[in-house]
């Protein structure tokens, strides 16, 4: 690295679309190097050094274009992925894949859901977003799937207990805070058997 107060040139580089023009770059903060640079489209833009050094940046920003499935569900279910990973408290340890980080790639994988209520799913629900471990199924599929895994055998086991006995299912709902769907895959010994 240079030295405080000293920079390398870069007039003349280029970085991707980017041609750097400024023979002397522009100092902010007293630390961080911006360069004029010229884009092939035209633009001029001063960038960083830094991202231009890291390939961060590439263009003035014309590069990013939408991708021609961008309006589609599947398009917008892949985006809602990519946030939520690594953000959202639930999902702080859940990543994506780098080959899902693509589009294509991961509509190559998934293909389009089979229904607008098709949603996608991990079918481990401890590991992330990676082919083979994700599935489209419904949205009822998944609600079920969530509430079970709130449960465990001992649990459904009461519950069947609970059922057979007569108690009201609006009550063992509130109780265990399931669906009355998820009760009738209990007792009918499609999840949780035993
Ligand atoms: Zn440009």
């Amino acid at each position: 690295m240079a030295k405080k107060g000293e920079y390398k040139s870069l007039l003349g580089n280029r970085y991707g679309k980017l041609l750097v023009i400024g023979s002397t770059p522009i100092k902010e903060d007293n630390r961080k190097y911006f360069w004029l640079c010229e884009c092939d489209c035209g633009t001029k833009k001063l960038v960083k050094a830094d991202n231009l050094r890291s390939g961060n940046t590439t263009s003035c920003g014309c590069k990013k274009q939408t991708h021609c499935m961008s309006g589609t569900r599947v398009y917008r279910i892949w985006g809602g992925m990519k946030r939520r990973c690594g953000n959202k408290k639930a999902y702080k340890k859940i990543s994506v894949c780098d080959r899902w980080k693509n589009f294509d790639k991961f509509y190559m994988d998934m293909g389009d859901p089979p229904s607008e209520v098709h949603q996608i799913d991990r079918i481990d629900n401890t590991k992330g977003y990676y082919p083979g471990n994700c599935q489209w199924v419904t949205c009822a599929d998944n609600i079920r799937k969530k509430e079970t895994t709130k449960l465990n055998i001992r649990s459904a086991k009461q519950i069947r207990k609970m059922v057979f006995a007569g108690v009201n299912r609006k009550c063992i709902s509130s109780i265990y805070g399931i669906s009355a769907s998820s009760i009738c895959d209990i007792t009918k010994n499609r999840t949780w058997k035993e």
